[in-house]
């Protein structure tokens, strides 16, 4: 075998499986290598059968008295069920709809069983345990791969056993002096030991030496790709002569201290010569679309086009309508560009834009696309930026252009990790709301309350206000003690049978979400409820209450920009958050969403408490996932591989090195299709 064959070189990998293993992105031998564990059992203790407790995973050792029956009927289903017994006592294992497990098992021989007991009439059971006769694959500490359809954990297992004689063959991207420096252990060790490790500490070496792996790629990779959009290079200088007093001044308010310091800011970038790379980050309701106005008539003023990109249709198309209007009186032309529109709409669009017709183009990622030409594009904004990456970036610069940059967003990012993430942006943060903004009314409630909540939302619904329900899942689990879309929306629309309910959730197609918001924005729809879809920058000021059941299961800065679609208008607005049960963490994020309305503290607050589980998504940063790292948790890690990342592109800009290939190929891997690296 070879870390290069494909896994159907495997026993047991089939087409099917084969399939299943792609979906992981595994295709080769060094793929499935390189797929870490998610998580690990200790079997190493077995626990007597006495003393198993319920919901507590366990390994037993027993012998197979009998199976009672194998011809149990459970609704329409077998049930296979043994009684298996040490020197302790007796418990029942059950397994459902498995009858061809029943040739499994033999009376009188002792099998390893690894489950979680459950109550069942005032009896522990052991319902669908893992099982064993082998001691060997069944102990120890035991990874746990994250899984698609049609793998189970066991085959996994096994097959990441048997290719364990390859880790010594697995492409070190690492050199000696980097090994040496920063105190790693060698691959193989790394690779056996995160596999299957033998003891806890063996397998923290091993983690380190694999997250420093990762990141020293994934720094590499930015470096190289911003090597192309540096700071500060040359690009097009705005003019002096160019004064946005005469915008400013035609806006419905005065700005706050920190618009003004924003925008004083981008116009000393804009008026520079050197390439924008800015970053606004300002809350929600801050106030950051009349700041990006502004840098886009100072644009224009200068002669050049600009653009706006959103991360949806409907927050383009908001923005389109709030944009073109305020450029009416200015004499600007603003226009909108998306993928859903008509051929002939789009065409005449390009046409406009190339030529210059159109000033400013709002518009979702069609905006980027290569059919598209501009005249001579100045800025470009993108809101809300998560969903706008570094590649995105380098694809502009594809384009042949080399414009201002500002980016836009109100997830706030802890200072610490907005350094390395944007490592060379500059960063503005408008830090202050505009004046006489109420307070949204926060409250925690348990389930025993909702019916009173639901009563106080009916009455501003009957005094002509909207208002979302949020929940966690589209559909009913069946498991999940969770109130899912579905079941809400039900029960809703007949306890609110006056007013209209609506459900929107992230598994509709894009043109039928965008129908629903557009009739709820022009307030056809009463109550929405909805999946977490309706987080980003979405504006009904007529809405003013938000709930959000199980709240328990949304982390801080996702329940803080929840909330902050209520309270955009000069309606009081509320936000309920409806606890199922309450574990500490819950119960302590509560505190904070009732007692603060800010983003930048909850953001902190938030890197504080989340617990393990709760990754920190990279993909809203317009990062790549990444397998082993956490970049809230390994920030240390992550300077440490910055160096090198450093010294590395000093030494070899291009990455041609012979040594270096490996390397190369790893950050393509990671940063796949996203990313052509111009290197
Ligand atoms: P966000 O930062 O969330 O994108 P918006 O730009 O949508 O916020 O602004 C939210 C609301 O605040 C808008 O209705 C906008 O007109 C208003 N607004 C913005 N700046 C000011 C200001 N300086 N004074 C009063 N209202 C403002
Ligand atoms: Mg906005």
């Amino acid at each position: 075998m070879d870390i290069r064959d494909k896994v159907a070189k495997l026993k047991g990998v089939g087409p099917k499986k084969s399939e299943a293993l792609e979906k992981l992105n595994i295709h080769t031998l060094e793929d499935l290598i390189l797929f870490f564990p998610r998580d690990y059992e200790d079997r190493r203790n077995k626990v007597k059968i006495c003393d198993l407790r319920e919901d507590r995973p366990a390994v037993i050792k027993g012998k197979v008295e009998r199976a009672v029956s194998d011809r149990y009927k459970y609704g329409r289903k077998q049930l296979l069920k043994l009684l298996v017994s040490d020197d302790t006592g007796t418990i029942e294992v059950v397994f459902f709809n498995a009858k061809y497990l029943a040739a499994s098992f033999k009376a009188g021989h002792e099998y390893i069983f690894y489950g979680k007991p459950q109550m069942n009439f005032g009896r522990l059971q052991l319902v669908h345990p893992e099982f064993s006769r082998n001691e060997d694959t069944a102990e120890g500490i035991l990874p746990v791969y994250p899984l698609t359809k049609g793998i189970s954990q066991k085959e996994m297992r096994q097959w990441q056993a048997d290719i364990k004689s390859l880790y010594s063959k697995a492409e070190d991207i690492l050199s000696k002096d980097i090994i040496e420096r920063n105190r790693l252990c060698s691959l193989s060790y790394a690779l056996k030991n995160i596999h299957f490790p033998q003891e806890k500490q063996k397998l923290l070496e091993a983690k380190y030496r694999l997250i420093f792996d990762e990141l020293l790629t994934l720094q590499t990779g930015l470096f190289a790709a911003r090597q192309n959009i540096k700071n500060g290079e040359n690009g097009i200088a705005f003019t002096k002569d160019a004064d946005v007093i005469p915008y400013i001044d035609s806006l419905p308010y005065p700005l706050t201290g920190a618009q003004k310091r924003c925008v004083d800011q981008i116009m000393e970038d804009l008026e520079s010569g050197k390439v924008m790379n800015r970053l606004v980050q300002g809350d929600v309701g801050s106030g950051k679309t009349a700041v990006a106005e502004i840098a886009m008539y100072k644009a224009v003023k200068s002669g050049y086009q600009a653009a706006l990109m959103a991360p949806t249709e409907i927050l383009a198309r908001q923005h389109f309508e709030g944009i073109g209007n305020s450029f009416k009186k200015h004499d600007i032309s603003v226009g909108f560009l998306s993928g859903s529109m008509k051929a002939s709409e789009k065409r005449a669009t390009l046409e406009r834009l190339k030529n210059g017709e159109i000033d400013i183009i709002v518009g979702t990622h069609a905006i980027i696309q290569p059919d598209v030409e501009f005249k001579n594009l100045g800025l470009v904004i993108t809101d809300e930026q998560h969903r706008f990456g570094v590649s995105q970036r380098v694809r502009l610069k594809e384009k042949g252009q080399n414009p201002n940059i500002l980016v836009m967003t109100a997830t706030p990012i802890p200072r610490t990790l907005a350094v390395v993430l944007y490592g060379d942006l500059d960063v503005s943060v408008i830090d202050e709301l505009p004046p006489g903004r109420q307070k949204i009314q926060t409250r925690t409630l348990g389930q025993e309350n909702r019916n009173k909540c639901y009563d106080f939302v009916e009455k501003q619904l009957d005094a002509g206000r909207q208002a979302y329900v949020v929940t966690p899942l589209i559909e009913d689990s069946g498991v999940l003690d969770v109130r899912s879309a579905e079941l809400v929306a039900q029960e809703l629309s007949s306890r609110f049978s006056n007013h209209k309910t609506a459900l929107i959730h992230g598994a509709m197609k894009q043109a039928e979400k965008d129908e629903i918001m557009a009739s709820f924005y022009r307030g056809e729809i009463d109550v929405l409820v909805a999946t977490v879809v309706i987080e980003v920058g979405i504006n009904v000021p007529n809405a003013s209450v938000i709930v959000i059941e199980n709240a328990e299961r949304f982390g801080l800065a996702q329940l803080h920009q929840l909330r902050g679609r209520v309270g955009r208008g000069k309606h009081k607005s509320y936000c309920f958050l409806v606890m199922n049960g309450t574990s500490e963490v819950a119960q302590r994020r509560g505190e904070i969403m009732e007692s603060s309305s800010d983003g930048f503290y909850i953001a902190e607050e938030d890197l504080k408490l989340r617990g393990p589980g709760e990754i920190f998504g990279t993909r809203q940063h317009g990062l790549p996932d990444l397998n082993i790292s956490d970049l809230a948790k390994h920030l240390d890690v992550l300077d440490n591989a910055k160096k090198e990342a450093r010294l590395i592109l000093t030494e070899d800009p291009m990455l041609r090195s012979v040594e270096n290939q490996g390397l190369r190929r790893r950050i393509v891997k990671l940063f796949g299709d996203d990313m052509t690296l111009d290197l």
